[in-house]
């Protein structure tokens, strides 16, 4: 601000609001950073894509249920619409004392005076040592599906494909009906469907679901293997730990999943799944001007599951604490909330719903599923898309 009063030019400079990933406990704080910026509070958001995909419909993506369009946010636009400034890159280290957040790229560093953290989780290889090249995709980053199923299209056209999904959890159920539903509806040779559960089908889902689930996705002849684990994913197969081979000309990796691996590499306090340990206002237990949701915490008055829901929920208290962050005045509490939804998409229109003692599976559970989460993206998607 220069004044023309001859007096010397006082440079005010701006506050900075760093936020770290566009995440599903972020769509908020997006939606309203132009009150940010009115403020007077210079904006950045760094993600290593312009958009940012809903998991809840990535499965649907893979089977052809939605588009990539459909089920992403342009988290870019978003930004630089209400004035923000986007930088396509990764962060890969946050250096509290000096409150900067180094990049991939060239070691760069943005400064900071306020930092949110929603760089969600990651699927470890769990020793499974894989394969340079292959046909192998973790279920996250969900934009890796759209490949998958190019692959799977581009391949199961002259030949009958064995695809194979190591893992019992749910987005392995979601992607092993999905890509039965892709198969047919791209006229596809039938490919051969393996699930490799490991220990159990969904060992945390009520008898039930889990009855439901395997039911539904035994009727389309996909097999599931129960006490039985991979040992190491070669190109073209699978090493069971009973020593045997199973052929795997397409592999996805639903093994669980693990948070950011940014907070650990800065010697920031973290939880035993190396998530940011954050108190009941989701703020680091050491950096008052840190905070973060979703996947990427670890959330220490009561660790939380590894779901969009609770990500979703953090949402309000996040824009609350951050813009209270910058004021000084209180901040707000997080309350995770009672029990939550769950419906799985398990492809060719089958999903199967659970809340409370509540189970059932068929078209209008798909249905029900299918108008939440069309409604969560017509709520945050911009004009756009
Ligand atoms: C196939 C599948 C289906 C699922 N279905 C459901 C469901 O139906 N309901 C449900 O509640 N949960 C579901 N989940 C769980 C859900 O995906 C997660 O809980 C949810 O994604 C967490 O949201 P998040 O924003 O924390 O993380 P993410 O969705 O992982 O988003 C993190 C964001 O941060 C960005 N990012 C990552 N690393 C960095 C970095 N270093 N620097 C900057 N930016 C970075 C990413 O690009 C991404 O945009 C599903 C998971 C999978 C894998």
């Amino acid at each position: 601000m220069s004044s023309n009063t001859g007096s010397p030019a006082l440079i005010m400079k701006k506050k900075h609001l760093v936020l770290i990933g566009g995440g599903h406990a972020h769509m908020m704080l997006l939606a309203n950073l132009a009150e940010f910026v009115a403020k007077g509070i210079a904006v950045t958001v760094i993600q290593p894509s312009e958009y940012h995909y809903y998991s809840g419909m990535g499965a649907g993506m893979l089977g052809g249920t939605y588009t990539a369009d459909e089920i992403r946010f342009q988290t870019k636009t978003m930004v630089e619409k209400q004035g923000g400034g986007f930088i396509l890159d990764r962060a890969v280290e946050i250096d509290p004392a000096n409150r900067e957040v180094v990049l991939e790229q060239a070691g760069q560093r943005v400064a900071y005076d306020v930092l949110s953290c929603n760089a969600g989780s990651q699927v470890p290889d769990r020793g499974l040592s894989l394969p340079e090249s292959g046909d192998i995709f973790p279920v996250k980053p969900i934009e890796g599906l759209a490949r998958a199923r190019a692959r799977i299209i581009a391949r199961g056209k002259s030949r009958s494909l064995h695809v194979t999904i190591v893992g019992g959890g749910p987005s392995a159920m979601e992607i092993a009906g999905n890509v039965h539903q892709l198969a047919c509806r791209e006229n596809l040779l039938p490919p051969t469907i393996t699930i490799v559960a490991g220990h159990a089908v969904l060992p945390h889902a009520p008898e039930r679901v889990r009855r439901l689930t395997e039911r539904s996705l035994e009727r389309r002849e996909i097999s599931i293997l129960t006490h039985t684990r991979v040992r190491q994913v070669e190109p073209g197969s699978l090493l069971l730990d009973s020593g045997e081979s199973l052929a795997a000309d397409i592999t996805f990796l639903a093994v669980g999943v693990r948070p950011s691996p940014i907070f650990a590499r800065s010697g920031l306090p973290v939880g035993p799944d190396g998530g940011l340990r954050v108190n009941r206002y989701l703020q680091s237990v050491t950096e008052p001007n840190i905070f973060g949701g979703g996947d990427c915490i670890y959330f220490e008055p009561c660790p939380l599951d590894k779901v969009g829901v609770y990500a979703v929920r953090q949402n309000p208290v996040l824009v609350h604490n951050v813009m209270a962050a910058f004021a000084g005045t209180p901040l707000q509490e997080f309350h995770p909330g009672g029990k939550y939804l769950l419906i799985y998409n398990l492809g060719d229109g089958y999903g199967v719903f659970n809340k409370w003692s509540l189970a059932f599976g068929g078209r209008p559970a798909f249905s029900i599923k299918d108008y939440i989460d069309r409604r969560f993206m017509h709520t945050f998607q911009t004009d756009e898309h």
